[in-house]
């Protein structure tokens, strides 16, 4: 905790003070290391918000953008005597705002969703952000996940056939909705994208033009030479075709997505570290991918800080 009572007052922690707990009362003690954050501590072991994790420098980061006044509020559930501390409770919106560092179990990501009622999540994937990109290619990504999903599948249909569950294997052969639903995503969220993909004018044609001749070359016995098209140059010529489409979502694809989160039901803004915050719009349905908005984190904060 950040706070703690001394006299009845709100006190941030300093060498060797002993306050009150906010939330239940008891004694707490001032830590002040140079390892972690300073923050309070029960001086025994007590009953107290079993939602509260161990608070970290991003805790403190974020819950300081927010003013003092409305950091770590208590708040009660007067019919059943629950209370919890929110990291931030934004009274005049009645909003509180949730900052999750550490794995949370479903269950409680559904408590604490029925407990605040108006609440967002704001998780900490710094610590996973090697095994997760944004892709603003949405051809080449959607492709990917339909690709990786349809591997998956692939595997699934040989178990299944193995196992002679000839049936079940005749189902997943006649599922197409997966096309059907990966164009409709590209059509929803990236519409600009979409016309263009299927103009007759544009580089992905050119493209396309490329790859054909390509394919001849490789098929010819005479060589051409100098001639060559790289992933890299077709993804270097991509991007550039794509770069000015106003695209206010992105392709987040997240390689070993944490499926918890896909329970909650609160807005969910993701922070990987940088100065944007990535709003969780929809979770693909095929494949590791989610469609998120990002929104820098000074335009979050101001959003709802000053909303009266
Ligand atoms: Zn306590």
């Amino acid at each position: 905790m950040k706070f703690a009572l001394i006299n009845g007052i709100k006190k941030t922690a300093k060498p060797s003070e002993v306050g009150i707990c906010i939330c239940c009362s008891s004694p707490v003690r001032a830590y002040c290391g140079s390892e972690r954050v300073h923050h309070w501590k029960h001086i025994n072991a007590v009953e107290c918000d079993s939602w509260s994790e161990g608070e970290t420098e991003w805790h403190r980061e974020w819950k300081n953008k927010f003013d003092a006044n409305h950091q770590e509020i208590i708040l009660h559930d007067p019919k059943s005597g629950e209370k919890h501390i929110a990291d931030v409770y934004l009274k005049p919106i009645d909003v509180v705002l949730e900052f999750q560092h550490s794995p949370i179990h479903i269950d409680e990501i559904k408590a604490r969703e029925s407990f605040y009622k108006k609440m967002i999540w704001i998780v900490d994937v710094h610590p996973y952000k090697d095994n997760i990109s944004f892709h603003n290619d949405i051809g080449n990504a959607v492709y990917d996940c339909e690709h990786a999903y349809m591997e998956t599948r692939f595997k699934q249909i040989s178990k299944l056939s193995k196992q002679g569950k000839q049936k079940k294997v005749e189902e997943l052969m006649d599922d197409d909705d997966v096309y059907t639903y990966f164009e409709n995503i590209e059509k929803r969220y990236f519409p600009d994208y979409f016309k263009k993909k299927y103009s007759s004018d544009t580089a992905n044609n050119l493209l396309n033009i490329l790859e054909k001749e390509r394919e001849k070359v490789k098929h010819s016995s005479k060589s051409l030479m100098g001639y060559s098209l790289s992933e890299e140059y077709k993804s270097r010529l991509q991007s550039t075709l794509y770069k000015h489409l106003n695209q206010p979502y992105l392709l987040m694809v997240w390689k070993h997505k944490h499926k918890r989160w896909q329970h909650a039901n609160s807005p969910l803004f993701f922070d990987i570290g940088d100065n944007y915050v990535y709003r969780n719009i929809e979770n693909l349905r095929y494949g590791n991918g989610l469609i998120v908005k990002k929104y820098s984190k000074a335009s979050f904060v101001s959003h709802y800080k000053d909303r009266k």
